[in-house]
C-alpha cells in the first residue's frame, strides 16, 4: 500500500475572504477556511448554498469576485488549472465514452507538455497500479458503457488520482448511484484516503455522507460557513439555528428567560445557565433528548397529531402551544398515551439560540 502513497507532498489549502458575485446573485460571501494537508473535508449544504461554486473556484475553474486562495504557499490567482494540479470528479462520471478504461485513466498523462509526459511504459505502470487501488484491475480494456455506475466512479477518481493531484475535488461523486453502492463507495473512498493522504475536499447534501466520511464538515448555507468542526462538534455543539437544525432531527420552540427561569407559555420549563441574560430565546431540541412527564406540572405540553414507531423508539408530533409550534419527541414504544391525546414531555437536554443567533447547551437533569 505504500506504494500507492502520493509521491508528491499533500498541498494544505487557504481559503481567504473569498466572495463570488453571478451578476446579481451573491453566491458566496467572503468565506474564510483552512484546510491541513491531507485532510478530508466535507462542504455540506443545502441546495444553492455555494458548495460547487467553492470547489470550482478551488479547481480555478471560477475566479473569485473578492478574496483569494493559496495553495501550500503559492496563491492559486498566480497559477493556470493545469498548474494547480487538482484533480476532479463530478457526480456524472464525465469518461470519455470511446476510450477504453485504460485509456481514461491514462489521459491526464498523455495529453501533458512533452518535458512533463512519463515515458509509455511508465503510463502504462502507473495505470495498472492505480486500477488495482481503485479494485478494477483487469478490466482496463472494457469500455464505460461496460462497467457500473459505481465502477465509472471509481474509473474517474483513478483518473483524478493518475495526475498525481495536490489536491483532489469531488463534487458529489457518489450522487447518482442506489443507496447500497454509495455506502460502500463511500468506505471505500475513506479507505482509499487513508492510504493515499490527498488533501481531498467533496461536496454533498448529505450529512450521512458527510458525518462518516469527512474529518471535518463545513457546514454552509447561503453563500456563507455556518461553522466547521468534526461530527461531534456540529451535532452536539452547533454553532447556529441553522446547523442545528440542519444536522439531525431537531424542534426548535420559543422560549422566555425571565430572572433566570425558562418559560414557554408562561409555564416552567427549566433553569437557565446563570449567564444568560432575560428576553427572548429559542429551544432547540431533540426527539430523543424529551421525556414524558406525567405530572405535567411545569412541563412542556403537546396534543399528539400523529405517532409513527421509528426503530426502537416511537415518534410523537406534537402541536405545541395552541397549536403554532412543532415538536417531536421520542417516547418508549410501549409508552401509554392519554386518550384525550395531550402529552406532558421535559426536555432533558437542549441548546438555547439568543436572539442573535448565539448558542447555548445545556442539561435539565
Ligand atoms: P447544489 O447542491 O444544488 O449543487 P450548491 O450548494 O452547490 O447547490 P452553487 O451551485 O454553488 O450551490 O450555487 C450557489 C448560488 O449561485 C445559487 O444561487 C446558484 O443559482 C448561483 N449560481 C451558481 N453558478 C452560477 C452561474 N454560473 N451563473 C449564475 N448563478 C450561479
Amino acid at each position: 500500500a505504500a506504494a500507492h502513497r502520493a509521491t508528491r507532498p499533500a498541498a494544505g489549502v487557504v481559503v481567504d475572504g473569498v466572495a463570488k458575485d453571478f451578476g446579481a446573485t451573491a453566491a458566496l460571501h467572503g468565506v474564510s477556511l483552512e484546510i491541513a494537508a491531507g485532510e478530508l473535508i466535507a462542504l455540506l449544504g443545502p441546495s444553492g448554498s455555494g458548495k460547487t461554486t467553492l470547489l470550482r473556484i478551488l479547481a480555478g475553474l471560477e475566479f473569485p469576485t473578492a478574496g483569494r486562495v493559496l495553495f501550500g504557499n503559492d496563491d492559486a490567482a498566480t497559477r493556470t488549472v493545469q498548474e494547480r494540479n487538482v484533480g476532479f470528479v463530478f457526480q456524472h462520471y464525465a469518461l470519455f465514452r470511446h476510450m477504453s478504461v485504460f485509456d481514461n485513466v491514462a489521459f491526464g498523462l498523455k495529453v501533458r507538455p512533452r518535458s512533463r509526459r512519463p515515458r509509455s511504459d511508465a503510463i502504462r505502470a502507473r495505470v495498472l497500479q492505480l486500477l488495482d487501488l481503485v479494485q478494477l484491475a483487469g478490466l482496463e480494456h472494457r469500455y464505460p458503457a461496460q462497467l457500473s455506475g459505481g465502477q465509472r466512479q471509481r474509473v474517474a477518481l483513478a483518473r483524478a488520482l493518475a495526475i498525481e493531484p495536490r489536491i483532489l475535488l469531488l463534487d458529489e461523486p457518489f450522487g447518482a448511484l442506489d443507496a447500497k453502492v454509495r455506502k460502500d463507495l463511500r468506505r471505500w473512498l475513506r479507505d482509499l484516503h487513508d492510504r493515499t493522504g490527498h488533501t481531498t475536499v467533496f461536496v454533498t447534501h448529505d450529512q450521512d455522507e458527510a458525518m462518516e466520511l469527512a474529518d471535518r464538515v463545513v457546514v454552509m448555507s447561503q453563500g456563507r460557513i455556518e461553522q466547521v468542526g468534526s461530527a461531534d462538534d456540529i451535532y452536539d455543539r452547533p454553532a447556529t439555528p441553522f446547523v442545528f437544525s440542519f444536522i439531525g432531527e431537531s424542534s426548535m420552540l420559543p422560549v422566555e428567560i425571565d430572572r433566570g427561569r425558562i418559560h414557554m407559555e408562561g409555564r416552567l420549563v427549566g433553569i437557565a445557565p446563570t449567564d444568560h441574560p432575560d428576553g427572548p430565546y429559542s429551544l432547540g431540541l431533540r426527539p430523543h433528548h424529551a421525556v414524558i412527564d406525567m405530572r405535567g406540572e411545569g412541563a412542556i405540553s403537546g396534543m399528539v397529531r400523529a405517532s409513527r414507531r421509528i426503530g426502537g423508539v416511537r415518534r410523537l408530533d406534537l402541536e405545541v402551544g395552541m397549536g403554532r409550534h412543532r415538536a417531536e419527541i421520542d417516547v418508549p414504544i410501549d409508552a401509554a398515551v392519554p386518550e384525550d391525546g395531550l402529552v406532558s414531555f421535559r426536555p432533558t437536554q437542549w441548546t438555547l439560540f439568543d436572539r442573535s443567533g448565539g448558542p447555548d447547551g445545556g442539561s435539565l437533569d
